[in-house]
């Protein structure tokens, strides 16, 4: 276990991908994070997701970083980079029922498009496949210069996590992919975090709604590994004009942009204001008046300061 447990202190975290400059609604899920920490007497980690090289950057994540700094937020340790912990996620693994899986994205889709298949999920095409039938579609996949993924062999269908603001949400466990395949083969992201929140110890994850479906696939994983399992609290995205996620077509989104013409201050003080705190302006009075139970859980619109 040595491999992937770290030492027992409880912590919380924030863990951007390094694909570009922060914006308002990452920032201002950066800050929930680190009030929850704080206000639990947590310690608060960064963690940098460059798990795709390919779309990752040291620059980008420096930015990040220095962006996070200024706005205020503290945090404890040191930055652990994703990009330097592939022996990590190889040894877990090891540890763990994976299987084969040569099928390209529209081979899943139009087999999850069969009667009775659950939508988005994987549906178990290359799970029971003999060794025979492994032995050419892993030839056919080699004459196109491609590698199979691997994937986790689930032993259940679902898994029940707690989210603090939604109570037991039990959601879907399919057998997702650990290693990705195809012609640039990598790591996945929901074997990684869940190796990396174990080794630093995270047992309180607090993110974007987003990823609330991934929570069970990731809380699954973290036990068959013999990792805690966190406690979650996934909060609302902030949305642009059109409804959707915010982004760069939204305007003057990233906190370099919005330092153009604003303040820290006035930066922080929208934040604030959007959490239901308006007439704070600093994080750390914010974090004096903060109240998990009383964060605004409204959707968020986007609207230039
Ligand atoms: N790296 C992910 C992102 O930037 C977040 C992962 C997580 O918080 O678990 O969306």
């Amino acid at each position: 276990m040595a491999d992937i447990l770290g030492p027992m202190t409880g912590a919380g975290r924030y863990a951007p991908s390094p694909s570009g400059d922060l914006h308002f609604g990452n920032l201002r899920t950066a800050v929930i994070a680190w009030l929850f920490a704080r206000h639990s007497g947590r310690d608060f980690l960064l963690r940098v997701e460059d798990i795709d090289v390919g779309r990752s950057s040291p620059e980008s994540a420096q930015r990040q970083i220095d962006d996070l700094l200024t706005l205020g937020l503290t945090f404890d340790g040191e930055i652990v980079y994703q990009s330097a912990r592939f022996d990590s996620y190889a040894a877990a693994l090891n540890r763990l029922p994976v299987y084969e899986c040569y099928c390209s994205r529209k081979d899943i889709q139009e087999a999850s498009r069969a009667p009775h298949a659950i939508p988005g999920s994987y549906p178990g095409t290359c799970r029971s496949l003999d060794d025979a039938a492994r032995t050419r579609r892993r030839a056919d996949l080699a004459a196109q210069g491609r590698v199979p993924a691997l994937r986790l062999r689930a032993e259940t269908d679902s898994f029940t996590i707690h989210d603090y603001y939604r109570g037991a949400y039990t959601g879907e466990v399919d057998d997702f992919v650990l290693r990705r395949g195809g012609q640039e083969p990598g790591w996945a992201y929901n074997l990684a975090v869940v190796v990396d929140d174990g080794f630093q110890c995270v047992d309180q994850v607090v993110r974007g709604d987003d990823l609330l479906s991934s929570a069970p696939r990731q809380a699954y994983l973290a036990s068959l590994l013999g990792l805690p399992v966190p406690e979650y609290a996934h909060v609302p995205l902030v949305l642009g004009s059109t409804g959707k996620r915010l982004a760069k077509r939204d305007g003057a989104v990233t906190l370099r942009e919005m330092l153009v013409d604003h303040s820290v201050p006035e930066v922080v003080g929208r934040l604030a204001a959007t959490l239901g705190y308006a007439g704070v302006d600093k994080l750390s009075q914010l974090l004096e008046v903060f109240d998990p139970e009383e964060l605004s859980r409204d959707e968020v619109v986007w609207e230039s300061i």
